[in-house]
């Protein structure tokens, strides 16, 4: 069967081409790097077998093994997607793995990658050419400048005057510098060094060519000299939310969209679900027993996205609801029920259950019954208010939501983390569970439901959404953001005046 070498990009799971993810999807190993390929990874089939070759610092894995088991995994007959970050050709020693492949007769195709030498400059706000400025660029290693074992005719390359673009020259820089000036370049010429770049944590660093060797660098990097480096098309780390790591704690169902759309904003997002959405107890046998007799209530109300998927789907044949009035809490609970086509009859316009029962009628002289479907442990604000009103209200359990299993990696993460965004109070209780006093960033709720749990487990709460919707807690944080920043790493170290869960 044949081998790919793919090229994964420099980081941005984005770069990735539509080819390598098609790849990707239907492969039975994949051998991938360190570099970039980290969460792409995650798009293999769930049975597809990982195979990390990165080399690490100190443990280098060595190449001509890599050639041997590329070759025998070829040879077994799977589908086998070797993963490289970038491009496979550049500085990838793809030419190595496909030679191997090619001795010993496996068949092999080769699906290039956006490389960082374009990419990290591009991300920077670099372009590597410009009309007036630049007219090609080079692209060069680093490594061994200091030797000159590489080769590299550097004094020649700044002779050229194009741009050069430099990776894996980290740690050679000043070396790197130095040739560079005594081929002609000017101590001030403009450079711009590019950190993780494409990464949420890139980091930019713009110096002279006089400066570099002092200028700190975090590898992986890349290197820009030349006219272009003084151009600054920045738009990256312009987006509203870049620098900031947020953790998205709500249940693994509805975590990856937040989380899609806070990167999109510019985040770094750490996805743990602290919380699940399973059956009740009884298994739904009481939600599918009053679904079964509607015509009992004059009202059904629904106070979460879960109880409305969930009491919809005990409904089944939707005619059952011809007699019935439907009350949803907010926009994205309403939306539930019209994408079945039902049209809410009423939707308060602040999204708590105070609004809701605010904006109820109230029970008919002869009374009225109330079906309200929703989590087995919630507050007692809806039922004792709609009671108030008149009506008698019938509350079943649609769902429970228990303590999700936490990822180790995931949770290491998160300590790190700026802030953490809360959608209910579980995910508040359950967070602080999983974190027990580590966790020294701050919380953004939903509502102020939410947020109160939040002060009573001890956190410092920035943002409380004005809108009580995802969407509005996205919203909210984007627009606190400038805060945000300015209270990074100020957080309360711990939280040891709050109540452990
Ligand atoms: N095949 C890869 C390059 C491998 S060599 C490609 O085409 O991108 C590894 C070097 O690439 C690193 O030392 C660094 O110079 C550069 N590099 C890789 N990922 C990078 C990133 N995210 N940001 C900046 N430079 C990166």
């Amino acid at each position: 069967m044949t081998v790919y070498l793919v090229g994964a990009g420099p980081g941005d799971p984005g770069l990735m081409t539509c080819r390598g993810a098609e790849l990707l999807r239907r492969a039975d190993v994949v051998v991938h790097d360190r570099l970039g390929a980290a969460g792409l990874t995650g798009s293999a089939p769930a049975t597809a077998e990982l195979v990390d070759v990165g080399k690490r610092p100190g443990a280098p894995v060595d190449q001509a093994d890599i050639n041997r088991m590329l070759v025998d995994a070829g040879r077994s007959g799977r589908c086998v997607v070797r993963l490289k970050g970038g491009d496979p050709f550049v500085f990838g020693r793809g030419g190595e793995e496909a030679a191997a492949l090619e001795e010993a007769g496996v068949p092999y195709e080769v699906v290039p990658g956006v490389s960082a030498a374009v990419a990290a400059p591009a991300y920077a706000g670099v372009p590597v050419t410009h009309r007036g400025v630049a007219t090609g660029f080079t692209v060069v290693t680093g490594h061994m400048a200091r030797d000159g074992s590489s080769g590299v005719a550097w004094e020649a390359l700044a002779k050229a005057g194009h741009t050069l673009v430099i990776l894996m020259g980290a740690s050679e820089r000043a070396a790197i510098a130095k040739r560079l000036i005594a081929g002609g370049w000017r101590h001030d010429s403009a450079v711009v060094v590019v950190c993780n770049g494409t990464s949420p944590r890139q980091k930019v660093m713009r110096t002279t060519l006089g400066q570099l060797g002092s200028c700190a660098v975090e590898p992986p990097a890349t290197i820009v000299v030349g006219a272009v480096a003084a151009l600054d098309f920045s738009w990256f780390q312009k987006r509203p939310l870049s620098g900031l790591r947020l953790v998205v704690t709500r249940a693994p169902k509805t975590a990856p969209r937040m989380s899609a759309a806070l990167a999109e904003l510019g985040a770094e997002v750490v996805t743990l679900p602290t919380i699940d959405i399973v059956d009740p107890d009884d298994k739904g046998v009481a939600l599918r027993r009053a679904c079964s007799e509607l015509a009992r209530y004059s009202w059904v109300v629904l106070s979460s996205v879960n109880g409305a998927e969930r009491f919809l789907d005990a409904v089944g044949d939707l005619r059952r609801l011809s007699n019935v009035k439907l009350a949803a809490i907010g926009p994205t609970t309403a939306s539930v029920l019209q994408g079945a086509r039902l049209r809410p009859d009423l939707v308060p316009t602040e999204y708590v259950a105070e609004s809701l029962v605010a904006a109820f009628p109230a029970a008919p002289p002869a009374g009225g019954r109330v079906l309200l479907a929703r989590a087995a442990v919630a507050r007692d604000a809806l039922p004792d208010g709609l009671a108030a009103k008149g009506w008698r209200v019938e509350v079943v359990d649609a769902y429970r939501t228990v303590p999700a299993v936490p990822d180790p990696s995931a949770v290491q993460s998160a300590m790190a983390a700026d802030v953490a965004l809360f959608t209910s109070p579980s995910t508040v209780q359950h967070f602080c569970s999983v974190l027990p006093h580590t966790f020294g960033g701050l919380a953004a709720c939903i509502g102020p439901v939410t947020a109160a749990e939040a002060a009573l487990q001890g956190m410092e709460v920035v943002v409380e959404a004005p809108v009580h919707t995802a969407e509005g807690l996205i919203e909210a944080v984007a627009s606190s953001a400038p805060l945000l920043r300015s209270r990074q790493g100020g957080g309360q170290a711990t939280r040891r005046s709050g109540r452990t869960a």
